[in-house]
């Protein structure tokens, strides 16, 4: 039967750059795709950034595919109005992802366009496990006088759950990363990933954070999975994606506890400023869809051809405007169709 996918073009160039992801969905697979609204576009249409309709159509398909979310048509700091990423925030808490990806690994025709030195981001190949469900993002906080708080808290059994994540896709180590010299929650988990670590056979390293986002920048090829908590996992992971030179390579996904769909989208944003001029990056919303078929669909074989032929077509010279060329969209497209 073919494969369920929920399509969540959302704003700004989110629906030119996943018709573009469904020109490449055609071209790999028999696939039922539902389109659905999310962000500013449920907004306009139900005066809520995500419906529970919207929902409950993910939870019932295989995967989740979103584009981006947002744009100054909806920018407000009134609490009491939607704004759009709470349709982000409602798909991760509804669906119950806890587990953030975030590969990175710089196509070798890209490697002069980061901002590291060649030699330095050669083989780097990892992969960032953010817990996203927990941790001071979601702590109890406050505003006393002229005194603010926010708290930080994990239970063991949320520590668990992503070491085993991490376990999971490791292929060489595992590097946790903490600040356990420091903070409580970081000992406890310390304590749990390594009782982890124990059950398996790949490598286990303890990292502190600030050290890890050293050697992030001075020999990122030593590293496998990074495991780490929500905020750590946050920074490090834009700090990560700057060696690939452009958000418009950088595919994420979030998963749960496998019972249901995963959510699969560009680390980008909606780029409003370039919106409607058909000039977007489709890629980092490729690596998208590789990442749903790799681990929403078990479609291991399609991802990787997915992923090789941007490289290729990269390699062929394709460069849209964020990375110093003129390809739209569409040519960009082609060009990986071209490729498969
Ligand atoms: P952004 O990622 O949308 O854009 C930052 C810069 O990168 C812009 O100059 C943009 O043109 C460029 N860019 C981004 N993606 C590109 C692509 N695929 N191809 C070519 N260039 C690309 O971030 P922003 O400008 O800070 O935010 C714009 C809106 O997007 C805001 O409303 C923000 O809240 C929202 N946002 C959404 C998400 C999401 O949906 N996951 C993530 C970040 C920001």
């Amino acid at each position: 039967m073919a494969h369920r996918i929920v399509t969540l073009p959302g704003d700004g160039i989110g629906p030119e750059i996943m018709a573009a992801a469904e020109q490449v969905l055609g071209e790999l697979g028999d696939f039922q795709l539902e389109e659905q609204l999310v962000g500013g576009a449920s907004i306009d249409a139900h005066g809520t950034a995500l419906t529970d309709e919207v929902l409950d159509a993910c939870r019932g398909a295989d995967a989740a595919l979103l584009a981006a979310v947002g744009g100054p048509k909806w920018d407000t700091t009134d609490p009491a109005k939607p704004r759009p990423e709470q349709g982000l925030l409602g798909l991760r808490k509804g669906l119950g992802l806890f587990a953030n990806l975030r590969p990175v690994r710089p196509s070798p025709a890209l490697l002069d366009s980061s901002p590291l030195k060649r030699e330095l981001i050669e083989d780097t190949d990892l992969l960032v496990v953010r817990e996203l469900t927990g941790g001071i993002y979601f702590g109890e906080r406050g505003l006393n006088g002229d005194t603010a708080y926010d708290t930080c808290v994990y239970s063991e059994a949320e520590v668990e759950r992503i070491a085993r994540v991490g376990f999971e896709l490791a292929r060489r180590k595992v590097t946790s990363v903490d600040k356990a010299n420091i903070l409580e929650t970081s000992r406890l988990w310390r304590k749990v990933v390594d009782r982890v670590g124990a059950g398996e056979d790949t490598p286990l390293e303890h990292m502190l954070v600030d050290n890890a986002a050293m050697q992030l920048v001075s020999r990122p090829a030593e590293f496998d999975v990074i495991l780490t908590e929500n905020m750590f996992g946050d920074i490090l992971s834009d700090e990560a994606a700057m060696l690939t030179g452009s958000l418009g390579m950088l595919p994420s996904a979030s998963l749960g506890d496998g019972s249901g769909p995963g959510l699969f989208e560009p680390v980008h944003g909606s780029a409003p400023d370039i919106a409607g001029t058909g000039t977007a990056n489709p890629l980092a919303m490729f690596g998208s869809v590789a990442l749903m078929l790799r681990h929403g669909l078990a479609m291991e074989n399609e991802a990787t051809a997915l992923e090789s032929a941007v490289d290729r077509a990269l390699g062929d010279g394709l460069r849209t405007p964020d990375l110093g060329g003129d390809a739209t969209t569409e040519a960009a497209t082609r060009a990986v169709v071209a490729n498969l």
